[in-house]
């Protein structure tokens, strides 16, 4: 039996309401992470369906002190005033064997003081799509909240039709997000700003507690954290689609996961989310709209710091985001050595892709299999204006040159940066579309892939191969 403590329940009293999970009728395990149960050294025999109830919150584990923690936030650029865990539950949190701590949070879990105008549940659908997407981007380097467990049902949740409802486990070391301290600051109550900043201290950056300047060693490091993040989603193609500041972790995890998407064809201004009429949230923005986020977020900790302190913690945001940025494309393009020229080889190749509308994932792939002898590779053919392929790739090869390995061990770190199998659309919407069925055999076959995304392995072909046309189209809105 997993062990838990209850310490955001003791120590920040007023952050939160305490409340019981609502059953859904007629819950039932559907899947479950087993490499992530393994790790948070759960036995197998929790996870069969005479063992639902405790995943569907109508059992808890001892210790487990569930309550809907509360938060404000801004949302597509607007204050929006206080929003909290209007659906989710924070259980408690699973003592593990290193003297750390891992929240366990059960989203769907019924109606929260916090709930507006929602029903407080979360659809099969959307909670397969979180499922996939979290541990997609873990297996791929990512730093995100994990899915430890879904439950299905036969209770009808209404969206735009009659869905069925669901509930997910969701584990992170902490669900603390801008929004929490945002709501405490335009609430007029600094010293809960204050404990708030050093509740995280305490349990996440213990190193920093004695010291003097620790506010803004801290702020610098979650400045840091989030510009990593972001270059980490630009690298791998990933949209998130609603970042808002209370879908920001302190800890620079990805979180929330609603209406993301991965890259197919490579459209700088991608826009995964349908109700985002105006793109705030497109794949390319994701950097500045993250750096707007942080300012909000100093803003809150205005008691705390100094604006000039403020400032030079935010001006550690670009150099953080270039560096982590730089670091993960010259991986990708193969170059083990920092040239003048990265830079222009890189725009050159997404701007190739850009106007062809190539498919990122693929494109990168394939240039993991190019020798430096070869004048003319096999990506050429992926190409129609081949002239200006041909122009850029002369100043890859040259490129290439100027490094000492040989084409195979290239080869091969490029393959471990360039992943072949990514979360495209349709592959969560056929896993969904099983799950709705009671058939978990695609989302499982799906999941394993997800888990060796940088290998060859001929058992996940049918994962790696393009989007179908209708797999490209596939909108995703807010209503999950
Ligand atoms: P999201 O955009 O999913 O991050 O949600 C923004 C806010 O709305 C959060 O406070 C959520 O808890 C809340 N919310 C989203 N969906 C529901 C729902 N179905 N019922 C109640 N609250 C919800
Ligand atoms: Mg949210």
């Amino acid at each position: 039996m997993p062990q838990f403590e209850h310490q955001y329940f003791d120590q920040l009293p007023g952050f939160y309401t305490e409340l019981q999970p609502t059953p859904l009728q007629g819950a039932r395990l559907l899947y479950h992470s087993a490499p992530l149960a393994e790790e948070l050294g759960l036995e197998s025999s929790l996870f069969t369906v005479e063992n639902s109830a405790y995943w569907s919150g109508e059992k808890l584990f001892p210790g487990m002190r569930p309550l809907a923690q509360v938060y404000s936030g801004h949302q597509f650029g607007q204050w929006a005033g206080q929003l909290g865990d209007g659906r989710g539950l924070l259980l408690g949190e699973q003592k593990l064997a290193d003297g750390s701590s891992l929240d366990w949070h059960l989203k769907g879990a019924g109606l929260t003081p916090y709930s507006r105008m929602g029903d407080g549940r979360a659809v099969l659908r959307s909670v397969v799509r979180e499922f996939l997407a979290s541990e997609a981007l873990h297996y791929l380097g990512v730093p995100t909240t994990r899915a430890l467990s879904i439950v299905t049902s036969n209770e009808p949740v209404y969206r735009e039709q009659a869905e069925r409802g669901a509930m997910l486990v969701r584990v992170a070391p902490s669900h603390i997000r801008f929004g929490h301290f945002e709501h405490f600051y335009y609430r007029k109550q600094p010293e809960q700003v204050a404990m708030l900043a050093d509740y995280c201290i305490e349990h996440f950056w213990p190193q920093l507690r004695d010291g003097a300047d620790r506010y803004l060693q801290w702020f610098t490091d979650v400045v840091e954290r989030t510009a990593r993040l972001m270059a980490q989603w630009q690298s791998v193609g990933f949209a998130h689609g609603v970042m808002n500041t209370d879908n920001m972790s302190i800890l620079g995890l990805t979180i929330d996961y609603g209406p993301y998407g991965f890259l197919d064809d490579y459209k700088p201004d991608f826009i995964c989310n349908h109700t985002d009429s105006q793109g705030r949230y497109s794949f390319d923005n994701q950097p500045s709209v993250a750096y707007w986020n942080l300012h909000r977020l100093a803003q809150s900790l205005s008691g705390l710091l100094s604006t000039e302190e403020l400032q030079q913690a935010l001006a550690a945001y670009e150099p953080a985001l270039m560096i982590e940025y730089g670091k993960m494309m010259r991986a990708k393009l193969g170059f083990f050595t920092e040239n003048k020229q990265d830079n222009s080889v890189l725009t050159g190749l997404l701007s190739l892709m850009a106007n062809e509308g190539r498919d990122y994932t693929r494109t990168f792939r394939l240039l993991s299999e190019i020798r430096r002898d070869e004048e003319r590779s096999a990506m050429r053919d992926e190409f129609i204006d081949r002239e200006a392929f041909d122009l850029w790739y002369q100043s890859y090869r040259q490129r290439l040159l100027l490094e000492q390995q040989d084409d195979a061990t290239r080869q091969q770190a490029m393959k471990k940066s360039n992943p072949r199998i990514i979360l495209r659309n349709y592959l969560a919407q056929q896993a969904i579309e099983g799950a709705e069925a009671d058939d978990i055999n695609r989302l499982q076959a799906l999941h394993q892939a997800l888990q060796d995304p940088y290998s060859d392995d001929s058992r996940f072909d049918e994962f790696a191969a393009l989007p179908p046309d209708w797999g490209k189209h596939l909108e995703v809105s807010c209503s999950s």
